[in-house]
């Protein structure tokens, strides 16, 4: 059994060393056990907060040689469980290894799906977060300007196409000419702003001629800099991720204190700016979300991107390339078939 461990603690942007690879035989079942083969492990930009030694207030940080985690699609290979049997489909949170010993506990059913690592995207907790984010606190009106940031990414290239269901004007942020243009023409957006073109400002503050309604952030730094004067009076933020910030080692750098600029616009703009971790939302939401989503999927409303690493080896490689925007759509490893 392949495990992928925290080796050491990454500065800034982790580097390859801070992951170590180690191969230990696998334990014998206990009467309660199944055996989970790996089949698709998420990455996910949370990974790096709970690299650190303080991790978020919403989950423990890894300690030092324990194997990194991580949600992932599962194939029951073996049983002593009575709820399960061997060739289930499950979705797990197992971790970066190629298999994993559960006692059955968080362990969700797939049932039967041709598309099994959709469960972690586009039916899974990227695309709930922008269900929930999207519509429970932007709440988007038709005509609305909704500005989603990394808006090819695994949540941002749900929340751009939700946002046209919804029948709003969308604009998306993403990192280069590329992504861009996928933004446009795969998923219907109605533009889509470089936020590395030195006038991206300025070409967002063209593209928005009726102001901000919703802006759905997953970024900071920067890019919010940029959609905080084209707010408009009643806009709303949903703030689900600050990604521009996760690699800082100090949040309190030096520099001149913008928090009256942001205070006296959240007063005179009447903001609502409201944080959102999805762990909170899943008993009372998860079931519409199911629903609305399997719907749209089947109608061809929303188009789910996928960016497929294969082998348990890249999930380092891959997930430090997708904290620097090289992915497109939802970032999975295709661990085994
Ligand atoms: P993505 O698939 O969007 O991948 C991350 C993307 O972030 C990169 O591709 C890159 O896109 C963008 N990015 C990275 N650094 C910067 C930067 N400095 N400035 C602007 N963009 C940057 O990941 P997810 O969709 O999984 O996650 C997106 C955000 O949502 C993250 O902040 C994540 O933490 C958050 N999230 C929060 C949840 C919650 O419960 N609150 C749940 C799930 C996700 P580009 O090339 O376009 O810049």
């Amino acid at each position: 059994n392949r495990r992928i461990l925290l080796a050491s603690r990454p500065q800034g942007l982790p580097a390859p060393e801070n992951f170590r690879i180690e191969t230990r035989p696998l334990p014998a079942l206990a009467e309660g056990e199944v055996l989970l083969r790996t089949l698709y492990l998420s990455l996910d930009p949370y990974m790096r907060n709970v690299m650190n030694e303080d991790g978020p207030v919403y989950a423990p940080s890894i300690s030092l040689g324990e194997v990194m985690i991580g949600g992932t699609v599962c194939r029951v290979t073996e049983s002593r469980h009575p709820a399960f049997q061997a060739g289930d489909l499950v979705l797990a949170n197992s971790g970066w290894q190629d298999y994993a010993v559960s006692n059955g506990e968080g362990l969700m059913p797939l049932g039967a799906t041709d598309r099994p690592s959709l469960a972690l995207g586009a039916l899974g907790m990227p695309a709930f977060t922008a269900y929930v984010g999207l519509l429970d606190i932007g709440q988007p009106q038709a005509g609305d300007t909704v500005v989603v940031a990394a808006a090819t990414g695994a949540v941002g290239s749900i929340v751009g196409q939700i946002a046209r269901i919804k029948g709003a004007r969308v604009i998306g942020i993403a990192g280069g000419a590329e992504k861009c243009r996928h933004a446009v023409e795969n998923l219907g957006l109605d533009a889509c702003l470089d936020h590395r073109n030195p006038l991206f400002a300025e070409n967002l503050a063209a593209s928005c001629p009726q102001g901000i309604d919703v802006y759905f952030e997953s970024v900071g730094g920067a890019v919010f800099d940029a959609v905080l004067p084209l707010l408009n009076v009643g806009a709303r933020v949903p703030v689900i991720g600050v990604i521009a910030h996760y690699n800082d080692t100090d949040t309190r750098l030096p520099g001149p204190d913008r928090r009256p600029e942001l205070m006296t616009a959240i007063l005179q703009k009447r903001l609502l700016m409201q944080g959102l971790i999805i762990l909170d939302h899943y008993e009372r939401r998860f079931d519409a979300f199911r629903q609305d989503m399997e719907t749209w999927l089947a109608a061809g409303l929303v188009i789910p991107t996928e960016d497929i690493a294969e082998g348990l080896e890249q999930a380092p490689a891959a997930f430090i390339g997708m904290l620097r925007g090289s992915n497109l759509g939802k970032l999975v490893v295709r661990v085994s078939d």
